[in-house]
Protein backbone atom coordinates (compact mmCIF):
# COMPACT_ATOMS: atom_id res chain seq x y z
CA UNK A 1 0.00 0.00 0.00
CA UNK A 2 1.15 3.48 -1.20
CA UNK A 3 1.56 6.01 1.90
CA UNK A 4 -0.95 7.84 -0.37
CA UNK A 5 -3.30 5.11 0.05
CA UNK A 6 -2.84 4.84 3.81
CA UNK A 7 -3.34 8.62 4.26
CA UNK A 8 -6.55 8.09 2.62
CA UNK A 9 -7.57 5.56 4.53
CA UNK A 10 -6.90 6.64 7.77
CA UNK A 11 -8.83 8.39 10.04
CA UNK A 12 -8.40 12.63 9.56
CA UNK A 13 -5.09 13.38 12.29
CA UNK A 14 -5.30 16.37 14.07
CA UNK A 15 -2.94 17.86 11.82
CA UNK A 16 -5.23 17.89 9.10
CA UNK A 17 -8.42 18.85 11.05
CA UNK A 18 -5.92 22.00 12.50
CA UNK A 19 -5.02 23.00 9.08
CA UNK A 20 -8.34 23.04 7.73
CA UNK A 21 -7.93 19.91 4.84
CA UNK A 22 -10.76 17.55 4.65
CA UNK A 23 -12.45 18.63 8.07
CA UNK A 24 -15.97 18.47 6.53
CA UNK A 25 -15.26 14.97 5.39
CA UNK A 26 -12.68 12.96 7.68
CA UNK A 27 -11.49 9.58 5.34
CA UNK A 28 -12.33 12.08 1.79
CA UNK A 29 -9.12 11.36 -0.11
CA UNK A 30 -6.74 14.25 -0.21
CA UNK A 31 -6.20 16.26 -3.55
CA UNK A 32 -2.48 15.87 -4.86
CA UNK A 33 -2.65 19.74 -3.98
CA UNK A 34 -3.59 18.78 -0.38
CA UNK A 35 -0.81 16.03 -0.19
CA UNK A 36 1.72 18.44 -1.42
CA UNK A 37 1.29 20.91 1.52
CA UNK A 38 1.73 17.96 3.95
CA UNK A 39 4.43 15.42 2.50
CA UNK A 40 7.79 16.18 0.17
CA UNK A 41 9.05 13.96 -1.81
CA UNK A 42 13.63 13.85 -1.46
CA UNK A 43 14.23 13.68 -5.64
CA UNK A 44 17.03 11.71 -5.02
CA UNK A 45 16.16 8.78 -2.40
CA UNK A 46 12.27 9.49 -2.64
CA UNK A 47 12.35 9.78 1.15
CA UNK A 48 8.81 10.66 1.60
CA UNK A 49 9.35 13.66 4.62
CA UNK A 50 6.72 16.38 6.54
CA UNK A 51 6.80 19.06 4.61
CA UNK A 52 7.31 21.23 7.78
CA UNK A 53 10.08 19.63 9.02
CA UNK A 54 11.83 19.49 5.72
CA UNK A 55 11.38 23.21 5.15
CA UNK A 56 13.01 23.66 8.59
CA UNK A 57 15.79 21.81 7.55
CA UNK A 58 16.26 24.50 4.49
CA UNK A 59 15.05 21.66 1.93
CA UNK A 60 17.72 19.46 2.35
CA UNK A 61 16.88 15.73 2.72
CA UNK A 62 17.74 14.46 6.50
CA UNK A 63 17.97 11.00 5.36
CA UNK A 64 20.35 11.34 2.36
CA UNK A 65 21.36 15.09 2.49
CA UNK A 66 20.09 16.37 -1.09
CA UNK A 67 19.76 19.84 -1.95
CA UNK A 68 16.28 20.93 -3.06
CA UNK A 69 16.25 23.36 -5.15
CA UNK A 70 14.56 26.53 -3.13
CA UNK A 71 13.11 29.50 -4.69
CA UNK A 72 14.48 33.22 -4.28
CA UNK A 73 12.11 34.41 -1.28
CA UNK A 74 12.90 31.30 0.55
CA UNK A 75 16.42 31.53 0.22
CA UNK A 76 16.13 35.19 1.55
CA UNK A 77 14.31 34.06 4.55
CA UNK A 78 16.99 31.55 5.61
CA UNK A 79 20.02 34.37 5.04
CA UNK A 80 17.71 37.74 6.06
CA UNK A 81 14.81 36.62 7.97
CA UNK A 82 11.50 36.26 7.53
CA UNK A 83 9.03 39.03 6.74
CA UNK A 84 11.78 41.18 5.11
CA UNK A 85 13.36 42.09 8.39
CA UNK A 86 16.62 43.40 6.76
CA UNK A 87 16.08 43.97 3.49
CA UNK A 88 15.35 46.89 1.43
CA UNK A 89 14.46 45.18 -1.79
CA UNK A 90 15.32 47.58 -4.95
CA UNK A 91 13.41 47.77 -8.84
CA UNK A 92 11.48 45.38 -7.88
CA UNK A 93 8.91 46.32 -10.66
CA UNK A 94 11.06 46.33 -13.55
CA UNK A 95 9.28 44.23 -16.12
CA UNK A 96 10.35 43.15 -19.80
CA UNK A 97 9.31 44.37 -22.61
CA UNK A 98 9.14 42.01 -25.56
CA UNK A 99 11.43 44.28 -28.10
CA UNK A 100 11.82 41.09 -30.61
CA UNK A 101 7.58 40.09 -30.22
CA UNK A 102 9.45 36.74 -30.33
CA UNK A 103 7.27 33.22 -30.11
CA UNK A 104 8.34 29.99 -30.62
CA UNK A 105 5.62 27.23 -29.43
CA UNK A 106 4.08 30.22 -27.08
CA UNK A 107 4.41 33.76 -27.51
CA UNK A 108 7.52 35.78 -25.22
CA UNK A 109 4.49 37.46 -23.56
CA UNK A 110 2.56 35.11 -22.86
CA UNK A 111 5.18 33.27 -20.81
CA UNK A 112 6.39 36.13 -18.95
CA UNK A 113 2.60 36.08 -17.46
CA UNK A 114 2.33 32.38 -17.00
CA UNK A 115 5.62 32.92 -15.41
CA UNK A 116 4.87 35.71 -13.21
CA UNK A 117 1.81 33.76 -12.20
CA UNK A 118 3.58 30.61 -11.17
CA UNK A 119 6.71 31.78 -9.27
CA UNK A 120 5.08 34.96 -8.02
CA UNK A 121 7.90 37.34 -8.79
CA UNK A 122 8.17 39.70 -11.47
CA UNK A 123 11.37 38.36 -12.82
CA UNK A 124 14.24 36.09 -11.94
CA UNK A 125 15.96 37.63 -9.57
CA UNK A 126 15.38 39.97 -6.81
CA UNK A 127 17.95 42.27 -5.45
CA UNK A 128 18.31 44.89 -2.78
CA UNK A 129 20.31 45.88 0.17
CA UNK A 130 20.76 43.36 3.26
CA UNK A 131 21.44 43.74 6.58
CA UNK A 132 21.73 40.03 8.54
CA UNK A 133 21.25 40.14 12.45
CA UNK A 134 24.51 40.49 14.83
CA UNK A 135 24.83 36.91 16.29
CA UNK A 136 27.26 34.05 16.31
CA UNK A 137 29.00 32.93 13.03
CA UNK A 138 31.93 30.74 13.10
CA UNK A 139 35.74 32.51 11.75
CA UNK A 140 37.17 31.53 8.66
CA UNK A 141 39.53 29.47 10.08
CA UNK A 142 37.46 27.30 12.11
CA UNK A 143 34.57 26.89 8.83
CA UNK A 144 34.29 23.05 9.36
CA UNK A 145 33.39 23.01 13.11
CA UNK A 146 30.54 24.18 14.90
CA UNK A 147 32.37 24.51 18.58
CA UNK A 148 34.76 27.70 17.58
CA UNK A 149 32.06 30.27 17.21
CA UNK A 150 32.63 34.11 17.53
CA UNK A 151 29.94 36.18 17.67
CA UNK A 152 29.84 39.30 15.13
CA UNK A 153 28.14 42.59 14.56
CA UNK A 154 25.67 42.61 11.77
CA UNK A 155 27.01 43.05 8.04
CA UNK A 156 25.28 44.94 5.48
CA UNK A 157 25.25 44.18 1.87
CA UNK A 158 23.92 44.21 -1.89
CA UNK A 159 22.43 41.07 -2.45
CA UNK A 160 20.23 39.33 -5.74
CA UNK A 161 19.30 36.03 -5.93
CA UNK A 162 18.06 34.55 -9.15
CA UNK A 163 14.93 31.59 -8.99
CA UNK A 164 15.27 29.28 -11.54
CA UNK A 165 11.41 28.44 -10.99
CA UNK A 166 11.17 32.04 -13.37
CA UNK A 167 11.71 30.61 -16.88
CA UNK A 168 14.48 28.46 -15.68
CA UNK A 169 15.95 31.39 -14.17
CA UNK A 170 17.25 33.24 -17.86
CA UNK A 171 18.85 36.16 -17.81
CA UNK A 172 16.97 38.44 -19.72
CA UNK A 173 17.56 42.77 -20.24
CA UNK A 174 15.61 43.03 -16.82
CA UNK A 175 17.91 40.36 -15.19
CA UNK A 176 21.16 42.29 -16.41
CA UNK A 177 19.64 45.43 -15.70
CA UNK A 178 18.84 44.87 -11.78
CA UNK A 179 22.27 43.35 -11.22
CA UNK A 180 24.11 46.28 -12.97
CA UNK A 181 21.74 48.81 -10.77
CA UNK A 182 22.70 46.80 -7.73
CA UNK A 183 26.17 46.51 -8.32
CA UNK A 184 26.30 50.36 -9.12
CA UNK A 185 24.11 51.05 -5.39
CA UNK A 186 27.13 48.78 -3.89
CA UNK A 187 29.40 51.55 -5.69
CA UNK A 188 27.42 54.31 -4.08
CA UNK A 189 27.17 52.90 -0.27
CA UNK A 190 30.31 51.06 -0.02
CA UNK A 191 29.11 47.71 0.51
CA UNK A 192 30.34 44.62 -0.79
CA UNK A 193 28.41 42.57 -3.25
CA UNK A 194 26.74 38.97 -3.12
CA UNK A 195 25.07 37.34 -5.72
CA UNK A 196 23.47 34.03 -5.33
CA UNK A 197 22.90 32.53 -9.23
CA UNK A 198 20.48 29.93 -10.33
CA UNK A 199 20.15 29.98 -14.18
CA UNK A 200 19.69 27.64 -17.44
CA UNK A 201 21.78 30.83 -18.89
CA UNK A 202 21.01 33.45 -21.50
CA UNK A 203 16.71 33.89 -21.87
CA UNK A 204 16.67 33.48 -26.04
CA UNK A 205 13.38 35.00 -26.32
CA UNK A 206 15.37 38.18 -26.00
CA UNK A 207 17.71 37.47 -28.54
CA UNK A 208 21.08 39.40 -28.25
CA UNK A 209 19.83 41.80 -26.00
CA UNK A 210 20.04 39.03 -23.45
CA UNK A 211 23.36 38.83 -24.46
CA UNK A 212 24.29 42.00 -23.76
CA UNK A 213 24.12 41.86 -20.22
CA UNK A 214 27.18 39.44 -20.19
CA UNK A 215 29.16 42.79 -21.16
CA UNK A 216 26.71 45.12 -19.08
CA UNK A 217 26.83 43.14 -15.98
CA UNK A 218 31.08 42.68 -16.27
CA UNK A 219 31.53 46.31 -16.81
CA UNK A 220 30.04 46.89 -13.89
CA UNK A 221 31.93 44.20 -12.08
CA UNK A 222 34.48 46.08 -13.05
CA UNK A 223 34.24 48.69 -11.61
CA UNK A 224 33.06 47.43 -8.47
CA UNK A 225 36.69 45.88 -8.50
CA UNK A 226 38.22 48.67 -9.59
CA UNK A 227 35.97 50.81 -6.21
CA UNK A 228 37.62 48.28 -3.74
CA UNK A 229 34.84 46.27 -2.83
CA UNK A 230 34.30 42.87 -2.46
CA UNK A 231 31.98 40.40 -4.56
CA UNK A 232 31.13 36.69 -3.80
CA UNK A 233 29.53 34.83 -6.25
CA UNK A 234 27.52 32.07 -4.60
CA UNK A 235 26.53 29.04 -7.78
CA UNK A 236 23.91 27.64 -7.00
CA UNK A 237 21.34 24.02 -8.46
CA UNK A 238 22.00 24.90 -11.68
CA UNK A 239 24.31 27.58 -13.23
CA UNK A 240 24.61 27.12 -16.81
CA UNK A 241 25.25 29.27 -20.22
CA UNK A 242 25.70 33.33 -19.70
CA UNK A 243 25.33 33.35 -16.18
CA UNK A 244 28.72 30.85 -15.76
CA UNK A 245 30.34 32.62 -18.37
CA UNK A 246 29.34 36.16 -17.28
CA UNK A 247 29.25 37.63 -13.70
CA UNK A 248 28.90 33.88 -11.97
CA UNK A 249 32.43 33.37 -12.31
CA UNK A 250 33.60 36.91 -11.91
CA UNK A 251 33.47 36.59 -8.14
CA UNK A 252 36.80 37.47 -5.86
CA UNK A 253 35.34 34.40 -3.69
CA UNK A 254 33.22 31.89 -5.60
CA UNK A 255 31.20 29.35 -3.38
CA UNK A 256 29.41 26.38 -4.65
CA UNK A 257 26.23 25.27 -3.30
CA UNK A 258 26.90 21.32 -1.93
CA UNK A 259 25.14 19.05 -4.82
CA UNK A 260 24.86 22.32 -7.69
CA UNK A 261 25.82 21.64 -11.02
CA UNK A 262 27.58 24.28 -12.89
CA UNK A 263 28.69 24.60 -16.22
CA UNK A 264 28.35 26.16 -19.35
CA UNK A 265 26.79 23.89 -22.09
CA UNK A 266 25.33 20.53 -20.69
CA UNK A 267 26.86 17.69 -20.38
CA UNK A 268 25.28 15.82 -23.41
CA UNK A 269 26.33 18.57 -25.93
CA UNK A 270 29.39 18.00 -25.24
CA UNK A 271 30.25 14.79 -25.53
CA UNK A 272 28.18 14.74 -28.69
CA UNK A 273 30.98 17.19 -30.00
CA UNK A 274 34.20 16.09 -28.49
CA UNK A 275 32.54 12.26 -29.09
CA UNK A 276 33.97 11.09 -25.58
CA UNK A 277 32.29 9.51 -22.30
CA UNK A 278 32.67 12.28 -19.61
CA UNK A 279 33.13 11.26 -15.89
CA UNK A 280 30.56 10.97 -13.98
CA UNK A 281 30.99 13.70 -11.41
CA UNK A 282 31.58 15.83 -14.74
CA UNK A 283 30.22 19.66 -13.73
CA UNK A 284 29.29 18.94 -10.17
CA UNK A 285 30.51 21.44 -7.93
CA UNK A 286 33.31 19.18 -6.10
CA UNK A 287 34.85 18.94 -9.63
CA UNK A 288 35.29 22.14 -10.05
CA UNK A 289 36.69 22.65 -6.82
CA UNK A 290 38.82 19.78 -7.71
CA UNK A 291 39.99 21.93 -10.90
CA UNK A 292 40.15 25.19 -9.02
CA UNK A 293 37.29 26.51 -10.71
CA UNK A 294 35.58 27.22 -7.15
CA UNK A 295 37.26 28.46 -3.97
CA UNK A 296 34.58 26.34 -1.58
CA UNK A 297 31.63 23.76 -1.61
CA UNK A 298 29.45 24.29 1.10
CA UNK A 299 26.75 22.69 2.67
CA UNK A 300 23.36 25.00 2.39
CA UNK A 301 23.13 24.99 6.26
CA UNK A 302 26.64 26.72 6.67
CA UNK A 303 26.61 29.30 3.59
CA UNK A 304 24.71 32.15 5.53
CA UNK A 305 27.52 31.96 8.21
CA UNK A 306 30.39 31.56 5.68
CA UNK A 307 29.39 34.65 3.86
CA UNK A 308 29.03 36.58 7.25
CA UNK A 309 32.56 35.51 7.75
CA UNK A 310 33.95 36.22 4.17
CA UNK A 311 31.79 39.79 4.23
CA UNK A 312 33.70 40.61 7.79
CA UNK A 313 36.84 40.32 7.53
CA UNK A 314 36.87 42.50 4.40
CA UNK A 315 34.80 45.01 6.52
CA UNK A 316 37.30 44.94 8.97
CA UNK A 317 40.36 44.78 6.53
CA UNK A 318 38.46 47.62 4.93
CA UNK A 319 38.48 49.74 7.98
CA UNK A 320 35.47 50.14 8.17
CA UNK A 321 32.26 49.97 10.95
CA UNK A 322 28.87 48.31 10.22
CA UNK A 323 26.53 50.16 8.45
CA UNK A 324 23.06 51.12 8.25
CA UNK A 325 21.13 51.64 5.41
CA UNK A 326 17.43 53.18 4.83
CA UNK A 327 15.30 53.29 2.21
CA UNK A 328 16.46 56.65 1.36
CA UNK A 329 19.98 55.77 0.41
CA UNK A 330 18.56 53.62 -2.60
CA UNK A 331 17.31 55.79 -5.50
CA UNK A 332 14.52 54.17 -7.28
CA UNK A 333 14.73 53.47 -10.82
CA UNK A 334 11.93 51.98 -13.29
CA UNK A 335 13.78 51.47 -16.60
CA UNK A 336 15.97 49.58 -17.85
CA UNK A 337 18.74 50.95 -20.50
CA UNK A 338 19.65 49.06 -24.10
CA UNK A 339 23.20 50.55 -23.14
CA UNK A 340 24.96 52.52 -20.98
CA UNK A 341 26.70 55.62 -20.63
CA UNK A 342 30.84 54.64 -20.82
CA UNK A 343 32.88 55.54 -18.35
CA UNK A 344 33.65 59.42 -18.25
CA UNK A 345 30.91 60.15 -21.22
CA UNK A 346 28.94 63.36 -21.04
CA UNK A 347 25.92 62.27 -22.78
CA UNK A 348 23.15 60.59 -20.88
CA UNK A 349 22.13 56.90 -22.26
CA UNK A 350 18.23 57.71 -23.55
CA UNK A 351 17.35 54.73 -25.46
CA UNK A 352 15.52 52.35 -23.01
CA UNK A 353 13.25 49.41 -23.37
CA UNK A 354 10.05 51.25 -22.62
CA UNK A 355 8.68 49.04 -19.99
CA UNK A 356 5.44 48.54 -18.26
CA UNK A 357 5.31 49.55 -14.49
CA UNK A 358 3.41 46.74 -12.33
ZN1 LIG B 1 16.89 12.08 0.20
Amino acid sequence: MSLKDWFYKRKKTAEVANSGLCADAPGQKLSDAEFGQLWAQCFQCSATLPRKEFEANQAVCPQCDYHARIGARERLSQWVGQDGDGWIEMNANLLTADPLTFTDTKPYATRITEARKSSGLNEAIITGIATTQAGFCPLPGALDTDSSSQYTPSETYALGIMDFGYMGGSMGSVVGEKITRLTEAAIALSLPLVLVSASGGARMQEGTLSLMQMVKTGSALAQLHEAGQLFISVLTEPTFGGVTASYGMLGDIILAEQGARIGFAGRRVIEQTIRQKLPADFQTADYLLRYGQVDRVVHRHNLRSELLSFLRLHRIAQGQTPKAITQQDVKPFEQPYLSRQPLGGTKKTTQSLSPARV
